[in-house]
């Protein structure tokens, strides 16, 4: 559990087939559908439509590490507008945490939906056909791959997902990442 004058963030972890994952969490259909509404598709080289086979990049992988972040704001009925900077510091904390991974593992990382993290706000290259600043650092997240988060986190680590409601702050927020691999285990410390 980590606190801050803002929040109290705790992690949640689950680990389970990555094969048993996909085939009861993942419905590309879908989301593919969700993506294709959203203001961000096509506009930032984290959103779909990617540029790589997506069942390639999914494939290969003995194991699915899934880890959600309960972030409570201490004090309640925020502006929904202050989320983004309640999740900013735990999207970083999460980030780094999964390159680190990658990097000693060889798995594949999946971060936080949502603004990439690496330029200003607006400045994604995208938009104007150029190549991303920072592709060492961004990842797509498991809903851009086609995973059900919903379902993800009710199911799998006993969190739902809450909502804004008249432009407020829910009781909590949840950010949610995920790492596929093949070693034997991986501990995710806090
Ligand atoms: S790092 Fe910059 S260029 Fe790359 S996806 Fe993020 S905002 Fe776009």
């Amino acid at each position: 559990m980590m606190r801050t004058p803002d929040y109290t963030a705790r992690d949640f972890t689950v680990s389970l087939p990555a094969a048993d994952y996909m085939a009861r969490f993942r419905d590309a259909e879908r989301c593919a559908a969700s993506c294709r509404a959203c203001t961000n598709y096509g506009r930032s080289w984290a959103c779909p439509p990617f540029d790589f086979d997506m069942e390639e990049y999914l494939a290969g992988y003995a194991t699915a590490l899934l880890i959600a972040t309960k972030i409570t704001p201490r004090h309640s009925g925020l502006p929904f507008a202050e989320a983004g900077r309640l999740l900013r510091p735990e999207r970083v904390r999460h980030e780094r945490r999964l390159l680190d991974l990658e990097q000693r593992y060889g798995g594949r990382a999946f971060a936080y939906v949502g603004t990439c993290l690496h330029c200003p706000v607006g400045s994604c290259t995208r938009p104007q056909g150029l190549p991303c600043r920072h592709p060492e650092r961004v990842r797509p997240s498991l809903e851009a791959c086609g995973f059900d988060l919903c379902r993800t986190t009710e199911e799998l680590l006993g969190i739902p997902l809450q909502w804004s409601r008249d432009g407020r702050m829910p009781e909590y927020l949840t950010l949610v990442s995920g790492f596929f691999h093949n070693a034997e285990t991986i501990e995710w410390k806090e």
